[in-house]
């Protein structure tokens, strides 16, 4: 804490005088609308070619005001990042890896070209706005204030070049549980006509444009009745990438389990990192390999493959039922949510939740 006390005060900060009353908070917190309803502050800083980062506030939640020749509206050069604030039963409020969020950011950055943010400024900004609106924070399991920190470029110019003038913003979501009523094993649409990213693209940055460009696929997954979209690579249809807004693992009856190598296509999921981290403690090998399509369904077909699960911020970690494409629909295992899949759930809600020991110390106090 005493360390983020310091990267927030980094800050300044200008209270809301008008907030949400304590009444309308409290039933925002109790029935999010994720994505919908915001806290009262936001954090805001910019950066000019020449002098860098400055600016560090703290400051109502409000409209932008931006030009209309920004470059960002016309050339997308933007990115973004997603993680939560969990409260404990004794009120503490604590962030999950927000380095490896802050150090993704950065990866990001120098994809789009947009400027590098220090390690100190992300954690710092995320912890300012958590603090000043810690009374956002739920405290009901499983309910959490969602962060979104992201970066985009002002600067009114319409030629096609790195920005001289970029922003970088911090605002907070109340959400609920991704599941309400329980997790239920979702079914997958698996995408072989439009893709989000191919070699030499944008898909291992988080940036706005990947999910414009899932968005039809993503359509065509609900039309088949599918929850999500899963990406195979674009350059050979052959291997399984990820979902619109989480990676995969594939659990073999032998016990080994499979999860797709970062080939750059992919996004490198913080709880995918910390997934594998928890299988290796469990004394259980994950293999990061190109896994072909084809042979997953095969292996799904002959019972190999006994769980196929999904994992993200969001959905923590999700069971997946049912692959469907335009050349085959099938069920893994029974359809019901695999027993690994669920252990690792609770065991990552509980380290989250401060009731399983954190022994990786991936948990920071705000
Ligand atoms: N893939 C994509 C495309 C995503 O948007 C996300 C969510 N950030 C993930 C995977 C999972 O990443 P994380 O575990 O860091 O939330």
């Amino acid at each position: 804490p005493e360390l983020l006390t310091r990267l927030a005060s980094n800050f300044d900060v200008e209270p809301n005088l008008h907030p949400v009353s304590d009444a309308e908070r409290e039933n925002m917190i109790d029935k999010p609308a994720f994505g919908q309803v915001f806290s009262d502050s936001m954090v805001t800083m910019r950066w000019r070619d020449g002098s860098g980062w400055s600016d560090r506030q703290v400051k109502p939640f409000g409209s932008l005001n931006i030009s209309p020749a920004a470059a960002v509206l016309h050339y997308a050069q933007e990115i973004f990042e997603g993680l939560k604030a969990y409260k404990r039963q004794d009120g503490s409020i604590w962030l999950f890896r927000p380095d490896a969020n802050a150090e993704r950011f950065q990866d990001s950055a120098q994809r789009l070209s947009l400027p590098n943010l220090s390690v100190e400024d992300f954690i710092g900004s995320v912890a300012a706005l958590v603090r000043q609106d810690a009374q956002w924070v739920p405290s009901r399991r499983e309910y959490t204030l969602y962060l979104r920190p992201f970066m985009y470029a002002s600067e009114a110019f319409l030629g096609v070049r790195s920005p001289k003038q970029v922003d970088y913003c911090v605002i907070a979501s109340p959400s609920g549980p991704y599941f309400t009523g329980g997790v239920k094993p979702v079914s997958i649409w698996v995408e072989d006509r439009w893709f989000r990213t191919g070699p030499g693209g944008t898909g291992y940055a988080k940036c706005g444009g990947n999910y414009a460009a899932s968005l039809v696929a993503g359509n065509r997954g609900t039309d088949h009745d599918c929850e999500q979209v899963c990406f195979v690579d674009a350059a050979s249809k052959t291997y399984l990438e990820e979902l619109g807004g989480m990676n995969m693992f594939v659990v073999h009856r032998d016990g080994h389990i499979e999860t797709p190598c970062l080939t750059g296509t992919i996004l490198p999921g913080v709880t995918r990192r910390s997934l594998i981290e928890l299988l290796n403690d469990r004394g259980l090998k994950v293999c990061e390999m190109m896994i072909r399509m084809d042979d997953l369904v095969n292996d799904i077909r002959s019972g190999d493959v006994t769980e196929i699960f999904a994992c993200g911020t969001a959905a923590i970690v999700t069971p997946i039922k049912r692959l469907k494409s335009s050349n085959f629909d099938v069920t893994v295992a029974t359809g019901e949510a695999g027993t690994l899949t669920m252990q690792l759930r609770e065991q990552l809600l509980g380290i989250q939740l401060g009731e399983v020991d954190d022994s990786h110390n991936w948990m920071w106090r705000v």
